[in-house]
């Protein structure tokens, strides 16, 4: 290849003399930009099939995402059924054995029972931290986090471990500025719980006549944001420098004596996750011998009048001797679960009369028929589910007035946001509380008479 100028040479009357060639051999940049162009093409060539390559992996990461999604959806129906699987034997055992309290017993018999309840409030608790660890690794907890009083909590939290801390002669300090006003955005429920656990704790792995303070404090993080330090402080066994790191991984359980100690490892974790999924964080310090000291930080909140109210009520089950009178409706299948409810009703409240089918669609028509001042009802029935019941009877001008329980063993928030969203009046979840069973008579059985 030749890049050539030629230029005429003109004598002096302007006729052309000669010619001046001059020639330059550009073969080699010839070659490059041949090159270049090849280059040009294959990327071209190349980007068509990584694009085509990208389409292909999407596809197979929409796939994947779908199957995810899936068995994800397996999973917490899976985690839904234990729990009701679990849960409904568990109603039995430990509902007979709260009855059998009641009844006259020897004294070798007062100490077996013990140890069935025992064992049985036990093995609720593995199942409830199972499942409550479980169903947050699945992403099926959600909370609702809304300005939270803090104080209150506290001290209502405080009241419901009071028996266990008099037990062993241990004082629980409260909040020194206890008067002042500190919100906090959580979700109630889940924030009791992370108390209730530390504050167990702190109660459990003390000595006898041990002290424990709760502290709050203000802090704020590197970004300015604020938050609440809570902190249970105790001075019972504390905890080795090597043994910190565990705790709050499932079922590890540190330190001497534990043989004596009820616990089942899970509770910390739990508290953990729970913390996290309210954008808060925990942490611990000890010194063997001296005590240690369990935080959380929540985010700080603004004032919200509406959870005042709700924090009013309060939670404490007690066996009333109201003389409670009224009809019940009883709509359950399960057979232990009916004389259960029907015994316990028959020794502490045989004022109530209780009318009882196992099938959905019955239970309508009796409700017409009857007009009864409770409903009972649970979810599982073999005809129809509990959940068509509640809508049906709720969307009756005839029956939406009449008050429905919901009892049933699927202790899953979501279910229950669905049935409450339903109408029902509460929703309880087994196995039954006795204590809270008979609250709910009182409540709704209260003023009514028949002949
Ligand atoms: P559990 O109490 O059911 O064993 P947790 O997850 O609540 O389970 O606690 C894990 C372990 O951490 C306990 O077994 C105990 O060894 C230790 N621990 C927790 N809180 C305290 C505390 N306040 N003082 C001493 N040890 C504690």
């Amino acid at each position: 290849w030749e890049n050539i100028s030629i230029t005429p040479i003109l004598d002096q009357d302007g006729n052309i003399k000669n010619f001046l060639a001059v020639k330059q051999d550009i073969t080699e940049r010839k070659n490059y930009e041949e090159e270049i162009i090849q280059l040009n093409q294959n990327l071209e060539q190349r980007i068509l099939e990584r694009t085509k390559e990208l389409e292909n992996s999407n596809l197979e990461l929409e796939l994947a995402r779908n199957e995810a999604d899936t068995a994800n959806q397996a999973k917490s129906e899976f985690l839904s059924r234990m729990s009701h699987e679990l849960r409904t034997p568990m109603n039995s055992i430990l509902g007979f054995a709260q009855l059998l309290e009641f009844t006259e017993l020897t004294e070798k018999q007062h100490k077996n029972l013990e140890y069935i309840l025992k064992s049985g409030n036990h093995l609720l608790q593995l199942i409830n931290e199972v499942l409550d660890i479980a169903k947050i690794e699945a992403g099926k907890v959600s909370v609702s986090l809304e300005p939270i009083e803090l104080i209150s909590v506290i001290q209502e939290v405080t009241d419901s471990v009071m028996p266990f801390a008099i037990d062993k002669s241990i004082e629980i300090h409260l909040p020194s500025d206890n008067l002042k006003k500190i919100y906090v955005s959580a979700d109630l429920q889940r924030l009791k719980q992370i108390l209730i656990n530390l504050l167990n704790n702190a109660i459990k792995y003390n000595r006898k006549g041990g002290e424990v303070w709760i502290t709050t404090e203000s802090i704020q993080d590197h970004n300015e944001r604020s938050f609440i330090r809570i902190s249970i402080i105790d001075n019972g066994v504390g905890i080795s420098e090597e043994n910190l790191p565990k705790l709050f991984k499932p079922f590890e359980r540190v330190g001497g004596n534990l043989e004596t100690i009820e616990g089942t490892g899970l509770g910390l974790s739990v508290v953990e996750k729970l913390a996290l999924l309210m954008r808060g964080k925990v942490g611990a310090e000890s010194k063997v011998g001296e005590g240690s000291k369990f935080w959380i930080e929540l985010p700080g909140s603004e004032a919200n009048p509406n959870v005042l109210e709700n924090l009013s009520e309060s939670n404490e089950l007690s066996i009333s001797n109201q003389d409670t009178k009224g009809r019940l409706l009883l709509v359950e299948d399960n057979v232990s679960n009916i004389e259960l409810i029907k015994e316990l009703l028959r020794s502490l409240k045989p004022g109530i009369e209780v009318i009882n089918t196992m099938y959905g669609l019955e239970a309508i028509q009796l409700t017409k028929e009857y007009k009864p001042s409770l409903i009972l009802l649970d979810l599982n029935l073999p005809d129809t589910s509990g959940a068509k019941v509640l809508e049906t009877l709720k969307n009756d001008p005839e029956t939406k007035d009449l008050p429905i329980v919901v009892v049933s063993a699927d202790a899953t928030t979501k279910q229950m946001e669905f049935i409450l969203s339903k109408g029902a009046d509460q929703y309880i979840t087994k196995p039954i509380n006795v204590g809270q069973l008979i609250k709910i008579f009182d409540q709704y059985l209260k003023y009514t008479t028949y002949e």
